[in-house]
């Protein structure tokens, strides 16, 4: 069996931890599903096995006396102060880098990327979230020139401003099927987005508006060669799943003015797994996300995409991330899932022959750190 531990790894797409953290187990449950009726947490949390998983590895790592007690794990949890707790997962990690995508939740409930770092003993680096600049800009700016000439301007110079790259949640709002827009469409667009907005606040579905902006920020994106995460695959019920399949990125991909622009698919595009890596291995601008924490599947679920996407398309298009959200063990859970299910199918490869042991490790450093290296250039 390969060892990957000595490898440190950059999660190159997670967000931030929550300041206030759940104590309570019907809380603490509500944080492990996609699902947001309340009543999913408390009836089939205890059945869903990436969650008893969860538990029985907290379980050890707090050495509690049982191996599955929820309410015994949750207990020796709650006697940790929140920085410890980062601080103990996190040093367990071992990270390089993690890469934040700070919109989602809210900044002033979380830790900062910055603290985040300090208590992970890593670099921690942000993106920018375009659907949250847009819905911003068009509640700030009454004329539809003067956002469009904001928005620009936002996204110029990005590296300088401290972001590393762009994430958009299209597939979330109005799909990844994103289109050209006559001009009298996108202001008609931007208008109903405007007469939408609630107590100062917009939630941007607009779909002339919305591709209408993807496209300027690809332009940024092409000419200062920084990457761009789309959301793919498996969301809460928000998304249309059926419009978050990646095979619609089709005329982006194919735009050649684009060129500059390499294109992360996030959550292995999950279940879309096998479209996304063929997209990874026919275009040389794109690159395909593989995330152990979210979506909540189980082992023999994160073994099955693994195998696909190595299987599909070369290591160095793959790239490891968590998705970890509110909670901190989310992001080390991701480790050990990842480090040991990438050593366990490459394992496979090399039983069957398809390259060594040596190989196999160097394969594995690329999914785990030194593919993100290149793609965001840390
Ligand atoms: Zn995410």
């Amino acid at each position: 069996m390969l060892d990957l531990t000595g490898i440190p790894v950059v999660d190159n797409h997670c967000h931030p931890v929550l300041l206030e953290q759940p104590k309570e187990v019907l809380q603490y449950r509500a944080y492990f599903t996609e699902a947001s009726d309340p009543a999913f947490a408390r009836q089939h949390m205890a059945n869903s096995a990436h969650y008893l998983w969860l538990l029985r590895q907290l379980a050890v790592f707090f050495s509690c006396a049982s191996k599955s007690d929820e309410s015994e794990v949750l207990a020796a949890r709650n006697q940790l102060d929140t920085d410890t707790l980062i601080e103990r997962l996190y040093r367990a990690a071992c990270f390089d880098t993690l890469i934040l995508d700070i919109a989602h939740p809210l900044p002033e409930m979380c830790y900062s990327p910055e603290r985040m770092g300090q208590l992970g003993h890593c670099r921690a680096v942000r993106m920018l979230r375009l659907e949250t600049l847009m819905q911003d800009l068009v509640v700030k700016t009454r004329d539809f020139d003067e956002m469009v000439q904001l928005y620009s301007q936002a996204l110029t110079d990005l590296r300088a401003r401290g972001y590393i790259a762009l994430k958009s949640i299209v597939a979330y709002r109005t799909g990844l099927n994103i289109a050209r827009w006559t001009q009298d469409e996108v202001v008609a667009s931007f208008s109903e987005a405007r007469a939408t907005i609630h107590d100062g606040k917009l939630r941007i579905k607009h779909k002339p508006l919305i591709d209408h902006l993807l496209h300027i920020a690809f332009l940024h994106a092409a000419e200062q060669e920084l990457p761009i995460q789309f959301h793919t695959g498996y969301g809460d019920k928000d998304i249309d799943m059926r419009l978050g399949n990646p095979l619609h990125l089709r005329e982006v991909l194919e735009d050649s003015t684009y060129e500059g622009m390499r294109v992360v698919l996030l959550h292995e595009s999950y279940p879309y797994v096998q479209l996304g890596a063929y997209l990874a291995a026919v275009y040389p601008q794109v690159y395909f996300d593989l995330s152990y924490t979210i979506p909540f599947v189980d082992r023999l679920e994160m073994l099955a995409f693994t195998r696909q996407a190595l299987g599909i398309a070369p290591a160095s298009k793959l790239m490891y991330s968590s998705d970890g959200i509110y909670l901190p063990e989310m992001h080390w859970a991701a480790t050990l899932r990842g480090r040991s299910i990438i050593a366990q199918v490459l394992g496979e490869m090399v039983e069957n022959d398809e390259f060594d042991e040596e190989q196999a490790y160097l394969l594995a450093r690329q999914i785990l750190h030194d593919t993100a290296y290149a793609v965001y250039r840390l």
